[in-house]
């Protein structure tokens, strides 16, 4: 069993980083727990890759440390480190079979070939692969391939984590939806702790119990889907998370008001001493869009502004508005009465959230 210490882990693909810029990992302490159900989750670049190489061995950090079970284990190989890892293209022997591929992992541990076979139909079943155990690899469609590749990750029994790098990339949608589930059951099954790396929130959401959300080389965010949605701690996972994101507004202090532009914003107290007392101009109100209120006629806290569309999307309709020469997203609920292109957005000044330089400092909660 193992817990999965990242301890002031940093990583460069240069020999000699000049500044932050050169760095694909920047400076991070992250905990993953035994027996886990983790996504990775960012956009393209962000180090996703890096990071499960580093967990993994393939990588050597350039600094810090990767423990398990607190034990320092940046210079054991991949082969000593009790880890599966399943890439996003098949890593499959294509002259093999089917049944040699999956046993090869055990085999290669010189697992004695009684306790092969039974480990490598249970694999098999889960993943439908059955039918085709006395196969080549070379004559299988690319899902196919993939669900091989995945069992390979699945078949050993003393993996104490596995880590799956954008496994369905290849796989059909449908097929994709299914697979998530499949894996969803082993982790359920097996206790294992899998990390598993996506740019797809949706994907993340139903695989993990609990999501890191990466950007520019950190971990920004380690929660719940829920948290993510309620509390985005950094505005990368208000913008990335939801949909669509979050709506931001650059704000400033001025004649004890917090102004948008010459808009005053009505904002709970604590918001507003907040950023009486910020030491950065680098300072953003953030709504999500389901927490804009739209109507016809004006109310006491509510701003004019132009509607520019309206998207009906069956169980919701989003309406986009300008504001100050902003664009807004709003989530308008089923059955919502129509508005003219003059309407009045109200914010829900208790989910407004308060960001200076990009980290959550305060909500609106009264
Ligand atoms: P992700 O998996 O999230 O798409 P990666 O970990 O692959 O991100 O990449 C993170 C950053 O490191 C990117 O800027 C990428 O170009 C760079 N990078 C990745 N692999 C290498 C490599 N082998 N050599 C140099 N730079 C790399
Ligand atoms: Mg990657």
């Amino acid at each position: 069993m193992a817990e999965i210490t990242l301890k002031g882990l940093a990583h460069s693909y240069e020999k000699t980083p000049k500044g932050a810029a050169d760095y694909a990992i920047r400076q991070m302490d992250h905990v993953w727990h035994q027996g886990g159900a983790y996504a990775l989750l960012g956009p393209s670049g962000c180090g996703k890759s890096t990071l499960l190489n580093i967990i993994s061995g393939l990588l050597e950090p350039s600094e810090g440390d990767v423990l398990f079970d607190g034990q320092r284990v940046n210079e054991l190989p991949p082969e000593e480190r009790n880890i599966a890892q399943v890439f996003q293209f098949p890593v499959i022997y294509d002259t093999m079979t089917v049944f040699d591929n999956l046993a090869f992992p055990l085999r290669n541990m010189n697992t004695p070939e009684y306790r092969v076979k039974p480990k490598v139909l249970e694999v098999a079943d889960i993943l439908e692969l059955t039918p085709l155990l006395n196969r080549k690899a070379k004559n299988l469609t690319a899902d196919e391939k993939q669900k091989v590749s995945m069992g390979r990750g699945l078949v050993r029994d003393d993996v104490t984590a596995i880590l799956f790098d954008e496994p369905l990339t290849v796989i059909d949608p449908q097929l994709k939806w299914k697979l998530r589930r499949k894996l969803k059951e082993i982790h359920e099954r097996f206790n294992i702790t899998m990390i598993y790396v996506t740019h797809d929130q949706l994907e993340a959401s139903t695989f993990a119990d609990k999501i890191a959300v990466m950007y520019d080389g950190q971990v920004v965010q380690f929660g719940t889907p829920r948290e993510l949605f309620e509390r985005p701690a950094h505005t990368f996972v208000g913008y990335f998370i939801g949909s669509p994101g979050m709506n931001f507004m650059a704000v400033k202090y001025q004649d004890e008001q917090a102004m948008f532009g010459n808009q005053s914003l009505p904002v709970s107290e604590s918001i507003k001493r907040a950023i009486a007392h910020a030491s950065s101009n680098n300072i953003k109100l953030g709504i999500r869009p389901e927490f804009i209120d739209i109507s016809a006629s004006p109310s006491t806290e509510s701003l004019p502004v132009e509607v520019i569309s309206v998207q009906d999307l069956g169980t919701y309709s989003l309406l986009t508005y300008k504001l100050n020469g902003q664009t807004f997203k709003a989530r308008l609920p089923e059955g919502h009465s129509p508005v003219g292109e003059a309407a009045f957005a109200e914010f829900d000044t208790a989910k407004l959230a308060l960001y200076i330089d990009e980290y959550l400092v305060e909500t609106g909660h009264e």
